[in-house]
């Protein structure tokens, strides 16, 4: 037995020594393997940035080059000739000066001649034709084949690096370009040096210490670079990484002590695992783009705060008209804009904030303490301040504005899921009431929200089964003898809600995304009723947000020629509000419908602030005067006198002024004392269903003997 028992004590002492010594193996080999994996790992994560880098570089040009190609005046200059010089000097080759995303600027046209060149703002012409520059211009520019707008690349001058980005100069509008430039493009080319010391902070930036160029390879991690060619021009590389080896340099002695050592092995391994483990999450809590910490790590942040019972504010920032960003300039100067925000946030929280990009077009800012309510407060009206005057990015300036929703947590013990919705809740009812303005989280707003949230999914499926209506409303001369216009509104029965007024759900339909497709519906419904009603034209209501729809114009272009609709009888209603925001894309936009022989009407004027002299700009055929201003003038001098003057400038510009919500004769008359054209309201006509349209127009309801 006892014999037995030693035999057995003996087997077990040698089974734990071998599962010892096996597993000292897989520790030993497990941490040379992790210190080579982490080697690996960081081998590949910084080969990946510096390819991010360079690219980086050659995006952030050809964005430049992009903005400044695919303009409108650009080409106006270009291909019709006149001044093109000119154009050149003050609009490409005058922020060449200070620019720190390109140096010089090159134009050639469509024989691949090179007819302005500069760089640092004057005209080098000495570059023409076999300067460095100009012979990689020309070979940039004859690889922007059709389909391709944009090409960029590196090319080497005497050991010196340098970014090219090449654009085809071109309208906004395909059809001018077809018409115009029939595929014979002329091209701007744009250069950017990349220097020792861009390098090295290029590599800073991302966390890479020594990188350098070289012409010849060199015994570091690197990557090829090549040119426009395709040729290799030389390379790029950074300090090898050590981290890991470092690790197994620590862990030797460990192994050789033994047993005991064994678990503090085991340890450190748990321990580096740790790390390694920490820093990749670490850049799962990053976002690439803006280097702010992204969704993961705000709510982990919150977390934390609502564990230890800090108190904290959070503001969830939503960018408006973002999309349109990307639609018009290309995603590159999107990004840029999305860094410039965050930088901006950055700025404004003064370091006493979390600044976080949630993702898209969504920021968060997150403030600790007793104030910190009225700090997000205050960061978010300056955020909205800074937001009125516009972006400058490659010296174009773009518009865009910012719903946010603020919400704060006073020991009320909400997780961190709750707080973000509610913010969200808020945000969007900032963005309904109007954007550029900021709202607190109330508890109301839950339900307006799960209103707004109903009345949206059962929009889009009546939408679907065409189940909307549209009424119209009769325009009179200002004698009230005939109907020269029609107003297409539209109507909507909710099935669970009932009737929903258009003032209700069009803010709905147009922050849930579907107020292009009620729009198009509207206009296609409306265009195709009227079609063969002659004598009258037709008034449309088109939203904001429809017209920022780069298609729109395309799309109403479509409507017209699938209905035969004649342009000449349709009449856009745009508000004042779509102006302010984005006046050089408004502009642009007026033009295009305007050309396709359409008119537009300036909407609900008296309720803005813009005046007549800023409304001359862009070519309304009529002036709508708002119903409280016609209201107000029964009995407000004041109001009388504004309608009176805005009669007499509007018909100073050749407009057409129309009265909106006339409900008495005595308003009636008030109107057409004041030199209005025509009127509109109840006085003279309430909505109704095309149906009944016809009897209407042809017995011409005479206000005059009605009264
Ligand atoms: P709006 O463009 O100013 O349209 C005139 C509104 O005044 C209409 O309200 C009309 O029914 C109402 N109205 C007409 N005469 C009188 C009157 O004598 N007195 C008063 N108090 N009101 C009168 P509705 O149809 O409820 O539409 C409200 C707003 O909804 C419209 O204001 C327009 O901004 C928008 N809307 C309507 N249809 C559309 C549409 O198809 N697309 C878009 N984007 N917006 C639409
Ligand atoms: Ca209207
Ligand atoms: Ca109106």
């Amino acid at each position: 037995m006892y014999r037995h028992l030693s035999k057995g004590r003996l087997w077990q002492g040698l089974f734990i020594a071998a599962l010892g010594l096996f597993f000292l193996a897989i520790v030993g080999v497990g941490i040379m393997s992790t210190a080579n994996g982490a080697n690996d790992v960081e081998r590949e994560r910084t080969t990946k940035l510096a390819r991010f880098a360079i690219d980086s570089r050659m995006t952030t040009l050809s964005a430049a080059a992009e903005a400044n190609s695919y303009w409108d005046d650009a080409a106006d200059a270009v291909y019709r000739g006149a001044g093109r010089d000119s154009f050149f000097d003050t609009n490409w080759l005058s922020p060449t000066v200070d620019n720190p995303d390109y140096d010089a600027v090159i134009a050639v046209d469509v024989d691949g001649k090179v007819w302005r060149a500069g760089a640092r703002g004057r005209v080098d012409m000495s570059a023409r034709p076999n300067g460095a520059m100009a012979s990689q211009a020309q070979r940039l520019a004859a690889q922007l084949v059709s389909g391709t707008d944009n090409v960029s690349g590196l090319y080497l001058d005497g050991g010196d690096l340098f970014v090219v980005s090449a654009s085809k100069i071109r309208f906004t509008d395909g059809a001018r370009n077809s018409a115009i430039i029939a595929g014979r493009y002329q091209k701007l080319v744009y250069r950017n040096p990349v220097d020792a010391a861009a390098i090295t902070a290029m590599g800073a930036d991302l966390g890479i210490s020594g990188m350098k160029f070289s012409t010849q390879r060199v015994d570091r991690p690197s990557i090829q670079l090549r040119d426009t060619d395709k040729r290799i021009i030389g390379y790029l590389s950074w300090d090898p990484p050590t981290s890991g080896w470092l690790a197994v340099k620590q862990s030797a002695p460990v192994l050789a002590i033994g047993s005991l050592l064994f678990f503090l092995a085991l340890t450190f391994a748990g321990r580096f695992g740790y790390t390694l483990l920490a820093r990749l999450s670490n850049q799962a809590l990053t976002d690439s783009l803006s280097r702010l910490p992204n969704r993961r790590a705000l709510r982990k942040a919150i977390s934390e705060r609502v564990a230890q019972r800090i108190d904290h504010g959070l503001a969830l920032i939503d960018l408006d008209g973002f999309k349109n960003v990307n639609d018009r300039f290309g995603h590159a100067v999107g990004d840029r804009l999305i860094r410039m925000i965050a930088e901006l946030l950055h700025e404004l929280s003064n370091n006493q904030a979390i600044v976080a990009r949630l993702g898209g077009d969504e920021f968060a800012i997150l403030i600790d303490g007793k104030e910190s309510e009225a700090a997000v407060e205050e960061i978010t009206r300056q955020f909205l301040e800074r937001l009125e005057s516009p972006m400058v990015v490659d010296g174009r300036s773009i518009w865009v504005g910012a719903s946010i929703g603020l919400t704060a947590s006073k020991g009320n013990g909400l997780d961190d899921g709750e707080l973000l919705r509610r913010a969200d809740i808020a945000m969007y009812s900032a963005k309904q009431k109007g954007k550029m303005r900021f709202q607190w989280f109330e508890s109301h707003l839950d339900d307006e929200q799960k209103f707004a949230s109903e009345i949206a999914s059962e929009l889009r499926d009546s939408l679907k089964a065409g189940d909307l209506q549209v009424m119209y409303q009769p325009i009179v001369n200002s004698t009230g003898q005939n109907c020269e216009c029609v107003e297409a509104l539209v109507r909507w029965t909710s099935p669970t809600h009932g009737s929903i007024p258009p003032d209700t759900f069009i803010p709905i339909a147009e922050t849930f995304g579907l107020i292009d497709a009620i729009g198009l519906f509207v206009m296609r419904k409306a265009c195709g009723e009227l079609a063969h009603v002659h004598d009258v034209s037709l008034a449309v209501n088109v939203s904001a947000a429809q017209l920022r729809n780069t298609q729109f114009p395309v799309q109403l272009a479509g409507i017209l020629a699938e209905t035969g609709f004649a342009p000449a009888r349709l009449e856009l209603e745009i508000t004042e509000t779509y102006l302010v925001t984005d006046i050089e894309f408004a502009r642009r936009v007026i033009g295009d419908v305007i050309a396709l022989g359409v008119s537009v009407s300036l909407d609900d004027f008296g309720t803005g602030y813009a005046s007549i002299g800023f409304l001359r700009q862009f070519a309304f055929g009529k002036l709508k005067i708002d119903k409280s201003l016609v209201h107000q003038g029964m009995d407000d001098g004041a109001a009388r006198a504004l309608v009176q003057l805005s009669v007499a400038a509007a018909r100073a510009m050749n407009m057409v002024v129309t009265a909106e919500g006339v409900e008495t004769e005595a308003q009636a008359d008030l109107m057409r004392v004041a030199g209005c054209d025509q009127l509109q309201g109840w006085y003279c006509g309430h909505p109704v269903p095309f149906s009944e349209l016809g009897p209407f127009m042809i017995s011409h309801h005479d206000i005059t003997a009605a009264a």
